[in-house]
């Protein structure tokens, strides 16, 4: 089957013919319709440090997808041939101690599919059947391919509730731009975003942001004004990465603020603990999405009108992987698209 393959320890991707993955017994086969582009991919083309340090060559990279099933393991149960399906790119362990008390967003031995083990740029992905997802078929291919950061901004925007609350998302990226859309559709208040990058805020603004702001030109404190906010921020949603996006947010949360942390700050990144101690503010890091809690939020959010496709911005044919990536590595794109369709 043809998939793309960090192959080399090289700046890059390639299209190569790879073996087809042979589902194990408690395995479903899934024929790819589409993948979507994560950072993460970026990165891993990019072959930056991280990547160096975290993935061995050969790997099919990918984890953002949908599919139809192709086949089953014989003890696989609840899945049959043809069935619309995406799918959790984290497997976890089954065994630790938050997996067996039901919380596997917190297994302590999670493995990454398309980091860890071959993923999901390929005509054929292989993965366990407590990974599946059964998928709405009402619901476009090209939105189910971007169940996975949908589902980083379901888990980060939802962490707290934000029904008329105040809310301030660092970062319009695919992810912020999708978290802006959830918390307008949950009810909150005030959705304050921040971005350096116009096209950025113009998408944030479109999915709903009250206002979407340039944090070198506008002072966060300015904004609150004009929209007659007095106390700060109820909730933030760091969706950057920036760790002068992280500072602008503590400074500007209410007493009792409370914080969610998607994006990957750097591990040293100095912080003002006496505002974080002084205001009472509460911090939560997020990594992935709950299994399955948050697939079934945002399955229903989609049914019941939340509209994230304006974050999609392009669609490929897989046999054009550069020029997807070369979209998604100028920083200036939403969510690129890949189709397997043949
Ligand atoms: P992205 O890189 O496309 O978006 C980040 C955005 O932040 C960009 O638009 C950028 O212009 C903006 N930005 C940079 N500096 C800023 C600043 N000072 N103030 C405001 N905005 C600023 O990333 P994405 O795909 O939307 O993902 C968002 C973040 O979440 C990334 O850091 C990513 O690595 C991280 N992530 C974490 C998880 C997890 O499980 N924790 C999963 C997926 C992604
Ligand atoms: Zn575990």
């Amino acid at each position: 089957m043809k998939a793309l393959v960090k192959s080399r320890a090289d700046v890059g991707l390639w299209l190569e013919d790879v073996p087809e993955p042979e589902p194990g017994i408690n395995d479903v086969l899934i024929k790819i319709e589409r993948t979507s582009i994560c950072g993460t991919d970026v990165h891993i083309w990019n072959w930056d440090e991280w990547s160096r340090k975290t993935i061995r060559v050969p790997t099919v990279i990918g984890h953002e997808f949908v599919g139809r099933v192709a086949a089953t393991g014989s003890n696989v149960k609840g899945f049959d041939v043809g069935d619309l399906v995406s799918g959790e790119g984290h497997l976890v362990c089954g065994l630790c101690r938050s997996c067996m008390a039901g919380r596997r967003h917190l297994c302590s031995h999670t493995q990454g599919i398309g980091v860890n083990r071959d993923g999901a740029y390929a005509e054929y992905l292989c993965i366990p059947m407590t990974n599946v997802w059964g998928a709405d078929e009402r619901i476009p291919l090209d939105v189910l391919s971007c169940f996975d950061p949908l589902g980083n901004a379901v888990h980060t925007a939802l962490s707290f509730p934000i029904l008329g609350e105040d809310v301030l998302i660092t970062g319009a990226g695919p992810i912020g731009c999708m978290a802006t859309a959830v918390a307008r559709h949950a009810g909150a208040s005030h959705i304050v975003v921040t971005d350096l990058l116009p096209e950025r805020r113009a998408l944030a603004k479109q999915l709903g942001a009250t206002d979407a702001i340039d944090p070198r030109e506008r002072d966060l404190a300015d904004v609150q004004r004009e929209l007659g906010m007095v106390e700060g921020f109820d909730v933030g949603l760091e969706m950057s990465g920036s760790i002068a996006a992280l500072h602008g947010m503590i400074d500007n949360m209410c007493h009792g603020g409370k914080m969610a942390l998607l994006g990957i700050l750097p591990s040293d990144a100095p912080i003002d603990w006496q505002k974080v101690i002084f205001n009472s503010l509460e911090i939560k890091g997020i990594y992935g999405r709950e299994m399955y809690e948050t697939w079934y939020m945002m399955t229903m959010m989609i049914q019941c009108g939340l509209d994230i496709t304006p974050v999609i911005t392009h669609h490929f044919h897989y046999t054009e992987f550069e020029k997807a990536f070369e979209v998604m590595r100028s920083g200036r794109s939403g969510k690129v698209v890949l189709d397997w369709s043949n």
